[in-house]
């Protein structure tokens, strides 16, 4: 026995306060006097057993069930908590009960020693907590539980293991308890944040929109002062159990919100139109819906919808769709309104966001995204194109669209424009170093940051020091503004081809550029601006523009990237045109680069 050694664990467990459980140190604590006890009783001869005794009664008093295995895993005592959370008789340790408990961790159920031997025999671990996991008591009842296990080596063989339990049960009851509402049992508006807040974090990753609909039973204070409490409370819970009764065929998660107001939320939604079908649905049903003593009531409700990302951000999705609501009300009864972004009341005010944006870059705010480009014949990633984004602190995350122009108008691009050199470089050299498939990385650069003077010499410096072969970088540069440049600009771009990195001319098609003067820029790449694409299933005459500018760019020999390809016909009706890369939400959206990188695997 080492007291030094159990005195070190202690310590140990005051500085991690994390997984520190104020009940693993106090029955540390015991055990350090359990040891000191067993000392004086070598010394005094003191009869056996008392010291354990003493300690088995403070441990009897604790507020945690305990559990003390033998090193082979044998139940050596366990306290009257634990027998009744085991549903044990008696405290009686020589029972079996190790090989019944079994413990989830992560999708596996584990047996209690089984636990132990993989998570710290093997790994020779002092301690082991699982914060909130589950115990499963002969494969019958399912409890959810917290779980320390405190191991000291130097004690002897029988008290080697204190696993010691917290019954979550109540705590859970109370918890799924906050997140109904009490009259319909349906997830509430604490769920309804919950969930869209996990939705909103995964919109990369969801190739349909969203679509929420707030739904509001009209006047129904007045129907509620006509017919009292209880029958208006019927009507809640027969349009509740409407609502859920709809929700699987147009697979939406209903939330009761508010006395008389749901929320709908559709996720991966490939055409707004079936929610509004439904609303369609909705207002025809309540129209027969309820009955009072034979008389039907002809009940309205009205309806605000708020689609990401038509509406706008999901920054105010929730929101907006009850702007819409309120809208809706406002117009009379049993009507729909779908919230538009140009009701948006929140612009970012440029003077906030310029004052914000430095401390921005040193808090590290912003993040490059990162977008595929597919080859369009064998339409594998062929190249990345990096995008900014901001993740403020307080609007969360604002698109570039909305802070690019102001830094362009400050000069702060040019900060910024390092920094997002700098990252890519990191990237690539990230990439090259895990094995990831290695590919060209596209740079929107802006004009500003081409005339500063520096731009090229940074270039150069950077490539050199990050040795990064030239061949990875791309710069985009917006064809409308690369070109209205004097010649000096020209030159800059010439030069920066010979540094060996690629040059493609974006938004093609946005600018007014003469044939002559495009056959002077050094573009290796042509990008189809996104608005010829958008339209050109219906429209012969984008067809034809941008047959002609393939057709042009490769007589410069230039290659063709179309942005914007939004599904499979535009896709390949563009590989049909000859279009060498195709880039858009079809193949996948802008991606942090842990998501993206998964594609180069
Ligand atoms: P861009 O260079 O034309 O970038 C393409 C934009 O189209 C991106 O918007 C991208 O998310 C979006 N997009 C891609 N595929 C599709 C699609 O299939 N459908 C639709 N509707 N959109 C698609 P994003 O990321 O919001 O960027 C907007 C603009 O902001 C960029 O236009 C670029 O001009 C500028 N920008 C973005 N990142 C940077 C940067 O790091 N530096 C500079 N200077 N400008 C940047
Ligand atoms: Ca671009
Ligand atoms: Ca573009």
């Amino acid at each position: 026995m080492n007291p030094e050694a159990l005195k070190k664990n202690i310590a140990e467990m005051l500085t991690n306060p994390d997984i520190l459980s104020v009940a693993g140190i106090f029955i540390v604590l015991l055990v350090l006097l359990y040891i000191a006890l067993k000392r004086l009783q070598v010394k005094l001869s003191a009869p056996a057993d008392a010291s354990r005794e003493l300690l088995e009664k403070v441990l009897e008093s604790s507020e945690e069930s305990v559990l003390v295995l033998s090193s082979s895993c044998q139940v050596v005592y366990l306290n009257t908590l634990m027998s009744k959370l085991l549903g044990l008789k008696s405290n009686d340790p020589s029972q079996q009960i190790c090989q019944s408990i079994k413990i989830k961790l992560k999708k596996r159920w584990l047996g209690l020693d089984e636990l132990i031997e993989s998570e710290m025999v093997r790994s020779g671990m002092k301690r082991y907590d699982l914060q909130r996991t589950q115990l499963s008591i002969d494969e019958k009842s399912i409890l959810p539980v917290t779980m320390h296990i405190i191991h000291n080596s130097q004690m002897d063989d029988e008290w080697r293991y204190i696993v010691i339990l917290k019954d979550l049960s109540y705590e859970e009851e109370f918890r799924v308890l906050a997140h109904r509402h009490n009259v319909t049992k349906l997830p509430n508006q604490n769920q309804a944040l919950e969930d869209l807040n996990l939705l909103f974090a995964k919109t990369h990753l969801i190739n349909g929109k969203i679509v929420l609909i707030a739904v509001e039973i009209d006047n129904f204070l007045k129907l509620r002062s006509l017919f009292g409490y209880k029958q208006s409370t019927k009507i809640i819970i027969k349009l509740a159990n409407y609502l859920v009764s709809r929700s699987e065929q147009y697979t939406f998660s209903v939330y009761h919100m508010y006395s008389n107001d749901f929320l709908l939320v559709m996720t991966d939604v490939a055409d707004p139109q079936t929610a509004f079908d439904f609303v369609e649905e909705l207002q025809a049903e309540l129209k027969k819906f309820y009955k009072m003593q034979d008389v039907r009531m002809y009940l309205t409700a009205s309806v605000g919808l708020s689609i990401y990302p038509d509406s706008g951000n999901t920054r105010n999705l929730l929101d907006n769709a009850y702007k819409a609501l309120s809208e809706a009300k406002s117009q009379g009864h049993g009507q729909v309104h779908l919230f538009m972004p140009e009701e948006a009341r929140f612009v970012f005010d440029e003077l906030t966001l310029y004052n914000e944006m430095h401390l921005a870059l040193e808090n590290n705010e912003f993040e490059l995204y990162y977008q595929p480009l597919v080859d369009a014949k064998s339409r594998e990633v062929i190249s990345a194109e990096a995008l900014i984004r901001w993740i403020h602190p307080v609007h969360g995350m604002i698109p570039p669209d909305a802070f690019i122009p102001i830094m362009e108008k400050t000069g702060f691009i040019i900060e910024v424009g390092n920094y997002i050199l700098n990252e890519v470089l990191k990237q690539q050299k990230r990439w090259e170093l895990f094995k990831f498939k290695q590919i060209p990385v596209s740079i929107n650069v802006s004009m500003i940051e081409i005339e500063c003077g520096n731009f090229l010499d940074q270039v150069e410096k950077k490539l050199q020091e990050s040795r990064v072969d030239p061949d990875l970088i791309i710069f985009e540069v917006t064809e409308s503004k690369a070109m209205e440049r004097e010649k000096g600009t020209l030159k800059v771009f010439h030069e920066l081809h010979k540094l060996g990195v690629r040059i493609a001319l974006d938004d093609f098609g946005t600018g007014y550029t003469s044939f002559s003067y495009i056959k002077k820029f050094p573009a290796d790449i042509l990008k189809i601006d996104r608005s010829f694409i958008e339209h050109i299933l219906f429209k012969p005459e984008d067809q034809r523009i941008v047959l002609g500018m393939i057709e042009l760019a490769h007589n410069l020999e230039m290659q063709v990237t179309v942005e914007g390809v939004e599904n499979q016909q535009v896709a390949d009706l563009m590989a049909s045109y000859g279009c060498d890369y195709l880039q858009g939400y079809h193949f996948s959206k802008p991606l942090p680069s842990f998501e993206f990188q998964k594609l180069l695997r």
